[in-house]
């Protein structure tokens, strides 16, 4: 056994890094973490034994920088680096430069992840191999003619797909000839983007396949086996949410089959470290090669949890060329694990990324669940990264158990200040075809519908612990009036009264206080008899109508947050005398979040329909049309194609049809 790394530099962040530190602390390895100034004060860094700041919050200027990393592993003496996933994991000349410099690079050859790294010579590769391929035009000729042409020829539906891509950005689906140009356009505007390369493919557009991967895993002495599959076709804008194994899908052949597949496709580039061989499965049992992705996935705890083994600890083993010291026939696949991505993101939005600190982070100690997660209360979640915050995973003796225990975790899950899809990932979890296993990639489209309107009972809950908090806080701030009971009147008809804001919605509550810890609740036109429990941390148990609940609540300034029953709102306190209301810009269309203009496509003077693009911004490396809100004139725009601008920020001005009413 050799034990040539000591100490290993991490490079990458969040839940990754601290995933990587908690292997490398069980193999009595030293880690170091490197950092940009905008996660200076994330929990990876603090964890780490030492710590490299790398520069600036931009990627390109941190943790994409070969230089400053590689200086950071020699100044700290670390003989290894693990680049986690993202950012330089399938990059190939950092892979060269680590070499270059004798320091071991967790992760495969750089020659597989060049063949890899591009989608079009990775198809013909493994085609090579009698792996099957999705049909399409992967030639170098990237004349958009030649690219319609070929499209043609495959016949519509085809898919757009950027050769250098991953994570789901700059594809296209395209049903239509007339759709052609513009996909083709924006496409290879987003590849370009994102990756610096405009190459595109033109593939068949498979109707409501699944996508289903296989863990490969090899030493550098040529052994190679897989760690059976994880199905990943839970997805919105063609990236994964929810990950699991196995795949209900699967039988034992169609398993051995693509097992097998994988291996010859991973055969096929010399194949060693821990890679993924992502294919579709179409309705009919038949798969194609989507791509391999030479690095550790997000989604690699559900095959740890299924196999029994850290896929960590076996890339530091195999990248300091230890064999892999177990064959195919000692595997066994054990269980069900299924996994949940947490994202600061908006469902109702379009899953749009959001931002802003985490003000409450709380996740219950529960049998089978695992927490991978990268931020704590009080970490700043900001735009420059991926808003993945961290993953839920959760195992049991089969999928049904998972499930259930994932569900729970879930639920009990508090995470406050930002707009989080942790609701939305319990929906999936509770609805009927993602329980009967009868998904494909479109499931979160066709199927998951508007999220339902909540109900009168939690909002009665909710509002009364917001309320009987905000008393309790007072009674705290006032010491010598404490022990006079806040709320209460002599008089049954002077009632305390407070009022909460939701979204457009306000709910008002009248209440007065009974003596002993008892109290009386107007809502609209309800009367409620309430009990207050004990107030403890961040929960407070109240008693309605004779059910008893602890909900949790966390008060920030305005805001406060309740949680109960899986749900959890952020109502706004009305101030009795409210603020004079800032400046309206009337018919304002703003920037839903902070990014870059890329095209502007209107001018003032244009009359335009609701609905139509007015401008195009790129935030998070993905593209958003900002749509006219009504029909009318555009009377100013404000912005142009390359302006950086805040959330909110007015970009084009249209003659508002109301206002001109009034
Ligand atoms: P990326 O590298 O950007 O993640 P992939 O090639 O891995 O792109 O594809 C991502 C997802 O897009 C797949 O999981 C699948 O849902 C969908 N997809 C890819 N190719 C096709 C296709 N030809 N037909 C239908 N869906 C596809």
């Amino acid at each position: 056994m050799g034990e040539k790394i000591q100490k290993l530099l991490i490079a990458n962040r969040g839940e990754i890094a601290r995933r990587i530190m908690r292997t490398c602390r069980d193999l009595g390895i030293a880690t170091v973490a490197v950092f940009s100034d905008a996660d200076e004060g994330m929990p990876f860094v603090r964890e780490a034994d030492e710590a490299v700041r790398i520069g600036p919050a931009p990627s390109q200027e941190s943790y994409l920088k070969i230089e400053g990393i590689i200086d950071a592993a020699k100044r700290t003496g670390a003989e290894a680096i693990h680049p986690g996933y993202g950012f330089l994991a399938e990059n190939a000349a950092f892979a060269e430069a680590c070499a270059e410099a004798g320091i071991i690079f967790v992760g495969p050859s750089p020659s597989a992840i060049r063949s890899m790294g591009s989608k079009r010579e990775a198809k013909a590769l493994v085609a090579a191999a009698n792996v099957p391929v999705i049909p399409g035009y992967d030639g170098a000729d990237q004349n958009p003619e030649i690219l319609a042409k070929e499209a043609k020829k495959i016949d519509f539906p085809v898919l757009l797909k950027a050769s250098a891509g991953g994570g789901g950005k700059g594809m296209r689906i395209v049903r239509t000839e007339d759709e052609l140009p513009d996909a083709i356009a924006g496409a290879r505007r987003e590849a370009e983007g994102s990756f610096g390369d405009g190459a595109l493919l033109v593939e068949k557009y498979i109707e409501r396949p699944r996508h289903v991967e296989i863990q490969i895993i090899g030493d550098q002495k040529g052994a190679l086996v897989h760690l059976f599959e994880r199905e990943c076709s839970v997805q919105r804008r063609y990236q994964k949410i929810i990950e699991e194994a196995p795949s209900p899908a699967l039988n034992e052949e169609l398993r051995a089959k693509m097992g097998q597949a994988a291996i010859a496709a991973g055969q096929a580039i010399a194949y060693y470290g821990a890679g993924t061989v992502e294919f579709i499965l179409d309705a009919n049992g038949d798969f194609f090669f989507l791509e391999v992705n030479t690095r550790l996935q997000v989604e690699h705890p559900v095959t740890e949890c299924i196999t029994g083994l850290d896929l960590v600890a076996i890339q530091i083993a195999v990248a300091q060329g230890e064999s892999l010291g177990f064959a195919q026939e000692d595997l066994r696949l054990q269980g069900a694990a299924v996994e949940a991505r947490l994202y600061a993101e908006d469902p109702d939005q379009g899953f749009l990324p959001g931002s802003g600190g985490v003000i409450d982070w709380h996740c219950e100690s529960l049998e089978g669940v695992r927490y991978d997660a990268g931020v704590e209360a009080g970490s700043e979640v900001g735009i420059h990264y991926d808003p993945m915050l961290a993953k839920i995973i959760a195992s049991g003796s089969d999928r049904g158990e998972a499930i259930r225990r994932l569900r729970s975790a879930l639920r009990h899950l508090s995470v406050q200040g930002l707009v989080t899809n942790r609701e939305f990932l319990v929906r999936v979890l509770e609805h009927p075809r993602f329980i009967a296993g009868d998904i494909d990639t479109h499931f979160v489209q066709d199927s998951m519908g508007e999220a339902p309107a909540l109900s009168e009972a939690w909002l009665d809950r909710g509002l009364i612990a917001a309320a009987l908090w905000a008393e309790a806080e007072r009674r705290e701030a006032r010491p010598f009036l404490g022990a006079s009971l806040a709320g209460y009147r002599n008089s049954r008809f002077a009632l305390e009264s407070v009022e909460f804001a939701l979204a457009e919605e306000e709910y008002g509550l009248r209440y007065v206080a009974l003596g002993d810890e008892r109290y009386r609740f107007v809502i609209g036109e309800r009367e409620l008899v309430v009990r207050r429990g004990a107030r403890s941390g961040r929960s407070i148990d109240i008693e309605v109508d004779g059910i008893r609940s602890s909900v949790r609540v966390v008060w920030e300034a305005d805001q406060v947050a309740v949680q109960h029953d899986g749900i959890a709102r952020t109502f706004t306190i009305v101030p009795r005398f409210p603020d004079a209301s800032g400046e309206d810009v009337g018919g304002g269309c703003t920037a839903p979040m902070p990014g870059k203009i890329v095209e502007v496509r209107v001018e003032a003077g244009n009359r335009v329909e609701a609905g139509d693009t007015l401008v195009i911004m790129e935030a998070m490396k993905m593209e958003h049309s900002v749509v006219a809100p009504h029909e009318g004139l555009v009377t100013e725009v404000r912005v142009s194609a390359g302006d950086q601008v805040d959330a909110d920020a007015v970009l084009v001005i249209m003659e508002d049809e109301e206002a001109a009413a009034d």
